[in-house]
């Protein structure tokens, strides 16, 4: 059965399952989360590898 959540919770759950993995060093970063901020119908997810400090940023919309 797939539990119903909303696109923001499932996005969420999509992202905290990948492995956060530097894409400019390969830092794997074991305690670090996307950051999520919101504005509007937009979210962004943010990564701050801290190993480079390399910043990924991903855009959805809802
Ligand atoms: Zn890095």
């Amino acid at each position: 059965m797939v539990p119903k959540t909303s696109p923001f919770e499932r996005l969420r759950e999509k992202f905290e399952e990948t492995e956060l993995a530097c894409r400019q060093c390969g830092y794997h970063d074991t305690d670090g989360g996307w950051r999520v901020t919101t504005s509007g119908s937009r979210v962004q997810y943010q990564f701050v590898c801290s190993s480079c400090s390399a910043v990924d940023t991903r855009e959805m919309r809802l």
